[in-house]
């Protein structure tokens, strides 16, 4: 719609994974701001709402350091200005060269949650058919890889089970853990706590009592890096005194007995030895579960962001099947997810190492061939490199060159003078963003990209609910739409991609991913977001999981007990406090965009470190003192901000700044199973300077 000469486009937030709906105003090829949607059906998990990220967040977009023109590095090895066809040839000379001294798979490509899942699709067919690698992967190896990992085995689908609006709005009890909600997804957070307002039952364990505990019915402090302890001794609680729920463990899940035998050692002494969690406080929460008629399972990365991060959700799943919280409303399993588009194109879109498009067996003979025959070349059937194994392959010497779509991770990986090296090493490495972040800078080719205001496609919210996302303007200057740039590199490369628009390429989805099958642009336009698995033209899409049947061949859930994992550092004479990250309300990830946009930075404009009083008061240290915290990595000097928020000797750093970066302090430990870094617990020392 136009009123005046403003332009207001209905599109889909590119902040994080609630997916809220709202229009883009627009003038002059300028975006405005943000406005709620004239009608609240096109917005499903909104209504009219946003956060302050979603009101006042779009100032990057018309940011000056915007990328408008390729860079190329030159002989100097200064990053200066080039033609799209200057760097488009070195591009391909740089990719085409490894590959043919060393192989396809001494490439590796990383998608992003960004993106669209169209752009997504064709990074890894760009990867796997263009460049031959079986080495794709994306940042969500780093922030629900565990969630990802421990639902295929439990439930079957590595998603959230349930909607925003009619089950998480809707539960009568909640157990949260692992998750600021009310900082990283505000909008859902503003559903639970209105629920609660009106009578549900809110638990919530967190070793950092994150602002949704003030709400709280019940908040129990928990010990960083022992999840595993309190929620094995749940279900013991609940099995050991009858309250789980036998009807559907009989008829719906398998493997109850190693269950119970499994989760017999964690007594409430064991729980509170390991813990800290008090008996009466887990009474208590296990009671208050068990009586609840339907409960919504809420985490984020403080559950999976450990050595066990894969053992953590695997619990969390099997509390949930053992009090029958699946498969029904206002129940069920809700892994909060990041990034605005981490469901589909972290996932969905087979931008991973082990799985194609619609997580189809890139093992299965059939499922290759059908790809062959939709590509006119076969995808590597081998299982390639998680996102930690690049960097480690890449200071080892195997993996040469790295195309990085729209992700920093120069900023985002743990131990950052781990992540400078290999990115050093690196023979060639290609950047394809809106900015010059930290990792452009260690780029040979930079190609400038859109942002989420100026491209068209879809993005897939946490509730599995696929989104059109419409261009209110033009990407600036020669920068372009990334499906776009793929598309002319894959082309220069030899392969015929003729795509007249992101349709065309969901239509190709729909194709080979039957989770997508009856997802079209059109409909999109017509049924404000479809959610998948969706399977023909004629299927509304799912609301909810299992209602029917779990995700495997018998229909039934597997429970898989979780052993005890214990953190991969522990607090010692020479690094003794633990030291936690997380995000805070005004920015997100990186940083990359929010910190270009004054309104956030003006309230939060750099990095600090809470520590709780008692804690400080022990160190010599008092309120906005300045500090230096170490690890056995390196060390940073920001502020110190004194706070009950964590418990004494639990220190908490925001990961959105390059000043004062949390992860120069993050550890390499990783859960063997997903490959997910423990950035949730690290060993520090903090001093006054
Ligand atoms: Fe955007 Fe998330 Fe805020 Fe909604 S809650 S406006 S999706 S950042």
């Amino acid at each position: 719609r136009r009123l005046r000469d403003v332009e207001f486009t209905e599109t889909t937030c590119g902040f994080c994974a609630v997916g809220c709906r709202f229009e883009v105003a627009s003038k002059d090829d300028e975006v405005l701001g943000a406005v709620p949607t004239e009608d609240p059906a096109a917005a499903p998990a909104n209504d009219f709402s946003t956060c302050v990220k979603g009101k006042f967040g779009y100032e990057f977009t018309n940011s000056d350091d915007r990328l408008t023109t390729p860079l190329v590095r030159d002989a100097d090895g200064d990053l200066r200005e080039a033609s799209w066809d200057e760097a488009l040839d070195r591009v391909v000379e740089g990719l085409t060269d490894i590959r043919e001294s060393a192989g396809p798979d001494a490439l590796a490509a990383f998608a992003s949650s960004k993106c669209t899942n169209e752009e997504n699709f064709l990074m890894q067919k760009f990867a796997r058919a263009v460049l031959g690698t079986k080495n794709v992967d994306n940042c969500a190896r780093l922030c629900h890889s565990s969630t990802v990992a421990a639902l295929k085995q439990t439930v079957g689908y590595g998603a959230m089970t349930n909607r925003i609006n009619e089950d998480v709005g809707e539960a009568d009890a909640y157990l949260i853990s692992g998750s600021n909600t009310t900082e990283s997804h505000p909008v859902l957070a503003t559903r639970i706590k209105r629920n609660v307002d009106a009578g549900a039952d809110l638990v919530v364990f967190d070793p950092r009592k994150v602002e949704i505990a003030e709400h709280a019915d019940q908040y129990v402090r928990t010990k960083p890096g022992y999840d595993i302890a309190w929620l094995n001794g749940l279900i013991r609680y609940i099995i050991e005194h009858d309250l789980h729920d036998e009807a559907f463990v009989e008829e719906r899940t398998r493997n109850f007995e190693d269950l119970r035998e499994k989760v017999e050692p964690f007594t409430p002494a064991e729980v509170k030895r390991l813990a800290g969690v008090p008996p009466v406080e887990l009474a208590r929460a296990a009671e208050t579960i068990a009586a609840a008629d339907s409960v919504v399972f809420g985490w984020a990365m403080g559950l999976t962001q450990h050595s066990h991060g894969t053992g953590n959700v695997l619990a969390m799943a099997n509390l949930a099947l053992v009090t029958g919280n699946l498969g029904k409303p206002g129940a069920g399993l809700s892994p909060f997810r990041g990034h605005n588009n981490v469901q589909g194109g972290g996932g969905d879109m087979g931008t991973l190492p082990n799985v194609l498009p619609g997580y189809r067996d890139l093992g299965d003979d059939d499922v290759l061939d059908e790809f062959e025959d939709a590509w006119g070349v076969r995808p590597p059937d081998e299982v390639g490199l998680k996102v930690p194994e690049v960097f480690d392959e890449a200071l080892a010497g195997n993996v040469r060159g790295l195309y990085v779509m729209g992700e920093n991770p120069a900023l985002s990986e743990p131990d950052l003078s781990h992540a400078d090296e290999a990115l050093e090493a690196l023979e060639f490495l290609v950047v394809q963003d809106i900015f010059r972040t930290e990792t452009a800078e260690y780029a040979d080719v930079v190609l400038p990209a859109a942002s989420f205001a100026e491209k068209d496609g879809t993005f897939t919210n946490t509730e599995r609910r696929v989104q059109l996302v419409n261009a209110a303007t033009s990407p600036p200057g020669d920068a372009r739409q990334d499906w776009r740039i793929l598309q002319a590199v894959a082309r220069q490369m030899g392969h015929g991609w003729e795509y007249d628009d992101p349709e065309e390429v969901m239509d190709e989805i729909a194709s080979l991913a039957p989770i997508y099958g009856g997802i079209s642009h059109e409909r999109l336009r017509e049924e404000n977001g479809l959610q998948w698995p969706c399977e023909d033209a004629d299927d509304p899409g799912t609301a909810f999981l299992y209602e029917a049947r779990f995700n495997f061949p018998d229909g039934k859930a597997r429970f898989v007990p979780a052993d005890m994992g214990r953190p991969g550092e522990l607090p010692d004479e020479e690094f003794p406090l633990t030291l936690t990250t997380g995000r805070v309300l005004y920015h997100w990830h990186t940083g990359t965009l929010t910190r270009r946009v004054e309104g956030l930075r003006h309230h939060v404009g750099e990095s600090f470190v809470e520590i709780n009083p008692e804690t400080a008061e022990s160190l010599g240290i008092a309120d906005a003192d300045r500090v230096r915290v170490s690890s056995a990595r390196g060390s940073i000097e920001v502020r110190a901000e004194l706070s009950e928020r964590p418990g004494p000797g639990v220190v908490f750093i925001p990961m959105h700044f390059a000043g004062g970066a949390a992860n120069e302090l993050t550890g390499e430990h990783v859960d063997p199973t997903s490959g997910i870094p423990e950035y949730k617990v690290s060993s520090v020392r903090v001093e006054r300077v």
